[in-house]
């Protein structure tokens, strides 16, 4: 969502003639995009601004967006006086608002719904994966997440200008659509008519578009995975064998406190009819180590299940606490000292397996798309249908798509070479 929130206000500004810079000594407007999902992220983007105000060129505008922005409000300012803008995650379409009043400070945190999608300018030319936001907010309410504060409850954009910007994409170059939304699989729209639309129903509308070869949707909670959602894995082959789908934690005690209110069993089932419905498909889960409560035997129900389920690609992270959240304040917090444990033994366990997994693709051919060059020039990065990096040797007129044989790994990433 923040890559998509990025290009848009890349877009804002490029329309208004600005180019970008890597220099933020000779930059005049410098905006960090934040995620205020762990402490340790929030943390950063205030000792990022005090190097920022020491770098930046004296007239130079800067401030953040995002939702450190909304979390921090106008503290913020009191913080770092010298900032110009602090804009929520729904709100940084206010930006032209400061460009034309520089000497003025914004501060906008609203949770204004789906406004900033109206009114922001559309990619001239779309990049081949457009990620294409169809919900925003959460109504899970997970006692550890800062979310549901940040970007405020559930919204589902219109059916018709979800599929009006997919056809936008498809016209401009874009390759691969990835729905976005924190509760993706949640998307729920009905129109005028009383015609009701599910994710399904965009996938559908999505796949034929004249130029686009594969779709993706993320972040899924496990109870919206509905059947209609689970067949489209069966029937459209554009949908990529792959789907994040978060766990959080094994263990049915601290998924009760997570406020995560799902059966174990029900979860495995799930895995087990999108195995049915796509005998190739992979998963890819969060996990939270060392939340409030959590004791040695339910750390080692969450070890079981990533054994179990075989996770290919996954985030770890140790619990910290977020202001505005329940479990921020429940007894019984972890050391930190136990978190750091468990998280290096769950990690390891997790490396194994996508080294495995990295390693059982040796030798298969794979239709891949192309992300640009690597840093030296001299190799190519695409990623995979499992959305593993490939790095192939850099060819002339090498395609958008190609289909390459994958000929080593490693935990982190493939190599390949081309195939014909
Ligand atoms: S489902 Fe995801 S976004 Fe929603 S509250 Fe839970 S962790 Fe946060």
């Amino acid at each position: 969502m923040n890559v998509y929130d990025g290009q848009r206000i890349a877009a804002m500004l490029a329309a208004r003639e600005m180019t970008e810079t890597d220099d933020v000594s000779d930059a005049d407007i410098i905006i960090l995009n934040t995620c205020a999902v762990r402490a340790k992220a929030t943390d950063k983007v205030f000792s990022a601004l005090g190097r920022i105000r020491r770098a930046k060129k004296p007239d130079a505008l800067f401030g953040i967006v995002g939702c450190v922005a909304r979390e921090a409000g106008a503290d913020a300012f009191r913080r770092i006086p010298e900032l110009n803008f602090v804009l929520g995650p729904q709100s940084y379409h206010k930006l032209p608002a400061l460009l034309e009043n520089p000497d003025s400070k914004l501060l906008n945190i609203d949770l204004g719904g789906l406004e900033k999608f109206d009114e922001m300018p559309r990619m001239s030319v779309s990049p081949a994966v457009a990620y294409i936001p169809i919900q925003e907010g959460c109504n899970h309410c997970c006692t550890y997440c800062i979310v549901p504060y940040t970007r405020g409850r559930e919204i589902s954009r219109p059916y018709a200008d979800v599929v009006r910007d997919c056809v936008h994409a498809a016209e401009t170059g874009a390759i691969e659509i990835c729905f976005l939304g924190q509760n993706v699989n949640g998307y729920q729209y009905t129109d005028d008519e009383g015609h009701a639309f599910r994710l399904s129903d965009l996938i559908r509308a999505a796949a034929p578009l004249p130029g686009v070869r594969r779709i993706r949707f993320t972040s899924s909670y496990p109870t919206e995975m509905t059947d209609d959602l689970i067949d489209m894995f069966r029937t459209e082959p554009k949908l990529l064998p792959f789907l994040n789908m978060p766990i959080q934690s094994g263990s049915p005690n601290v998924l009760t406190r997570m406020n995560r209110p799902y059966e174990l069993n029900l979860y495995i089932d799930i895995i087990d009819k999108l195995r049915r419905a796509r005998p190739d498909i992979q998963i890819s889960s969060d996990f939270i180590v060392g939340f409030p409560g959590e004791t040695d035997a339910d750390f080692e129900q969450t070890m079981e299940i990533a054994k179990r389920i075989k996770y290919i690609n996954s985030y770890s992270f140790k619990y910290s606490p977020r202001p505005h959240t329940a479990a921020a304040v429940m007894p019984d917090q972890i050391q930190e000292t136990v978190k750091a444990t468990r998280l290096a033994k769950l990690d390891a366990a997790l490396n194994e397996i996508q080294r495995e997994f990295n390693e059982s693709c040796i030798n298969r051919e794979m239709d891949c798309l192309c992300e640009g060059p690597d840093k030296t020039g001299r190799h190519l990065v695409y990623r995979t249908p499992y959305m593993q990096q490939c790095i192939v040797a850099a060819a002339p007129h090498a395609p958008a798509i190609a289909r390459i044989r994958i000929t080593a790994a490693n935990k982190a990433s493939l190599r390949g070479e081309f195939v014909g």
